[in-house]
């Protein structure tokens, strides 16, 4: 395992911002990952654990830890049944390259969540979700490894208390996810309930699952930046979910604002909406970041731009948010060293 020294942060995570590393090392097995950690024990220093770094939000300060990135390379068919195979596939691994896995094996399930820049182990962490369709969906097991006591375990999907961008993981962290299990479908059936998917299909009968991944690409392309070109990390807040009350004040106020779903009695906003007509925030920039002028839920990094320049639209929004209709908003990317 090779440990380097005075790494520059900005070029591990797709927001590109924060100062050096003190350490950084690549883990490729299950033994990296153990002395990795004995590593940061043995100097009395913090580390942290972190795949593609695309939800992750870095300080300008340096960090003077060890930062172990997580590369453990593997996807394969475990077992099949008559209409599934279960499929593991190691945390390091893109989840794209999982999604085309599946493809290429007549298996699907996973095409509504392609184009998203992270690897399976985060995915669970974070529950990825898009277009009506979250990684939970599919997930069997997590195996992970205990970083005090260095034990594997292998946790059930409903150990894994998983929620709107949230898991067992992502609360307690004592967890480095080794591998992921996945039950993929043989017969395809699409999930078309996110309506901006549906009418790109404008009825067609017959579709595959590679098609679906086409369009859902397609659609990205029109709403989010490239993130090799423009530093970000994505959705930058969560769509807030409220009570039917308090939806129903919301839209006496604007009547135009639109509903994503409604669970029980509960209603799912869409801030991209908000912060864009009721808070006038898309486009808006302070310093070299600003809010993504093709949906405001994005907050993006225009080059060179300073963590705390990112803060500041972040507070700014919470701020608006909370002013126009009473709401305090949730982030989904994750700070660090603040
Ligand atoms: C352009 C763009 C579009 C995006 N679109 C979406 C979207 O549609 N839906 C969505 O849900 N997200 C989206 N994201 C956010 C992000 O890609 C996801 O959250 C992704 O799962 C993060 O993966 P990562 O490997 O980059 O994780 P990182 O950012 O490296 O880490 C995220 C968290 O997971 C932890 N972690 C990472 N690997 C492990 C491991 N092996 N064991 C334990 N903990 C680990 C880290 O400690 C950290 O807490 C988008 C991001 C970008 C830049």
């Amino acid at each position: 395992m090779n440990i380097t020294e005075n790494i520059k942060i900005s070029d591990l995570t797709t927001f590109r911002t924060g100062g050096n590393a003190r350490f950084f090392c690549e883990v490729f097995n299950d033994e990296e990952i153990k002395s990795a950690i004995e590593f940061s024990r043995e100097k009395n220093i913090p580390f942290f654990i972190f795949g593609n770094g695309s939800n992750l939000l870095f300080s300008d300060k340096d960090f003077d830890g060890i930062l172990i990135k997580v590369s453990l390379k593997g996807i394969k068919i475990e077992s099949e049944g008559v209409n599934f195979s279960i499929v593991s596939a190691s945390s390091g691994e893109a989840f794209d390259d999982l999604i085309n896995f599946s493809i290429n094996n007549n298996l699907s399930g996973l095409e509504n969540l392609w184009n998203i820049p992270g690897t399976v182990g985060a995915s669970v962490v974070q529950n990825i979700g898009a277009y009506g369709t979250e990684a939970k969906d599919f997930v069997v097991s997590v195996e992970g490894i205990d970083i005090n006591t260095f034990e594997k375990h292998l946790f059930k999907n409903n150990e894994c208390c998983f929620g709107y961008r949230e898991s067992v993981f992502k609360k307690n962290n004592n967890i480095v996810i080794t591998k992921v299990y996945f039950k993929l479908n043989k017969n395809f059936i699409p999930n078309l309930k996110y309506s901006g998917l549906k009418e790109k299909f404008d009825n067609k009968k017959k579709i595959t699952a590679k098609e679906v991944k086409i369009m859902v690409e397609k659609i990205r392309k029109e709403k989010l930046p490239d993130w090799k070109v423009l530093g970000t990390a994505g959705s930058f807040f969560k769509n807030p979910i409220v009570s039917a009350d308090k939806y129903n004040e919301i839209k006496d106020k604007y009547p135009e604002l639109p509903v994503f779903n409604i669970e029980g009695d509960f209603v799912k906003i869409p801030l991209g909406y908000v912060l864009d007509k009721i808070c006038n925030l898309k486009g808006h920039r302070i310093g070299n970041a600003g809010f993504y002028d093709k949906q405001a839920l994005v907050i993006v990094n225009y080059g060179n731009a300073k963590a705390e320049e990112i803060i500041s639209l972040l507070k700014l929004a919470e701020e608006k948010v909370f002013e126009k209709i009473g709401i305090k908003i949730e982030r989904e990317v994750e700070l660090i060293g603040f």
